[in-house]
């Protein structure tokens, strides 16, 4: 079995663990995200002790909050882009494990990640064409195409996609620093806060701010539907962990499909087809496993 390292690079914190699977993490550290400089020199020192005690690794994964740069080709592969946190702009993350461990190496986005995570002991084995949504402080997506993460001119957005806003039934103008009221302007964790004035988790499971959520949920999923054709949607995040979402959702998708797409996932048996992850809050950490395994399995690396 291959001895794995797997790093979840996230906005507040970095997960790091080294393993071989679901069954056997051996060791997990989390590293406060603070300057680019500390957080990743205790990452390294982290799996420099570990590689002393249980061997050197085969291959290691990271999974980063984006944008990340996760073009191959690029000079700015593996680095951070713009993103919110000034901090870790233009932050070469990749370049220092490389440089740190010279081991085969596998970048991604976080969602990718959790993604492949699913798709090799989750919801998602077995499956070429799906999608896993994360729907917390923020929305993002990623997935899979016919077997391949989805990448292209750089990674998707799905959080970032127009939706129906009607402000006679909902007068919140959203959140989204750039769009304001795109699905993550208006369906995240921090836009529900802002909009009720309180967490989602202090609200309860009657209040009308799920069927808001769920509506806005289900109207991004019928666009990655109608374009992705995913054959199945794992939804996890914050949010998500509030199970009366999922029913909702499921309903207003085939409410909004109105019929069209006759396949029996959708009409029939939904409940297996829009669903939470399996791996539930290791899908982050695994999902770095996941794109470790992945560059092992491919030849040439
Ligand atoms: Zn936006």
């Amino acid at each position: 079995m291959a001895l794995l390292g797997g790093i979840e690079a996230g906005g507040t914190k970095f997960v790091c663990a080294v393993g071989t699977g679901p069954d056997d993490i051996r060791a997990t550290i989390r590293i406060p995200t603070t300057t680019p400089e500390e957080t990743l020199a205790k990452v390294v020192a982290f799996f420099y002790q570990q590689t002393e005690q249980l061997g050197t690794l085969d291959a290691i994964g990271i999974g980063a909050f984006g944008p990340v740069d996760v073009r191959e080709k690029s000079s700015t592969f593996g680095w951070f882009l713009d993103t919110p946190k000034p901090a870790w702009q233009q932050i070469d993350n990749l370049g220092v494990i490389k440089r740190a461990f010279n081991i085969p190496e596998r970048f991604d986005t976080d969602v990718n990640a959790a993604a492949l995570g699913e798709h090799q002991w989750g919801n998602a084995q077995g499956l070429e064409t799906f999608i896993y949504l994360t729907v917390g402080t923020g929305v993002g997506g990623g997935g899979m195409v016919g077997g391949q993460p989805i990448h292209g001119l750089l990674h998707p957005e799905m959080g970032h996609i127009v939706v129906p806003h009607d402000l006679s039934v909902d007068p919140f103008p959203g959140c989204c620093p750039f769009h304001k009221d795109c699905l993550e302007g208006l369906a995240s964790g921090v836009a529900m806060e802002k909009r009720w004035g309180t967490k989602g988790i202090n609200l309860p499971e009657d209040h009308p701010a799920w069927a808001l959520e769920a509506s806005y949920l289900a109207a991004g999923l019928v666009n990655f539907i109608l374009i992705l054709a995913p054959e199945r949607i794992i939804m996890g995040g914050g949010v998500m962990e509030q199970k009366q979402l999922f029913p909702m959702i499921r309903t207003q998708v085939q409410e909004k499909l109105n019929g069209y797409l006759r396949v029996s996932q959708i009409t029939d048996s939904i409940e297996d087809y829009i669903l939470p992850p399996q791996l539930g809050g290791k899908a982050g950490i695994l999902g770095s496993f996941a794109l470790a395994k992945r560059v092992l399995a491919t030849p040439g690396q």
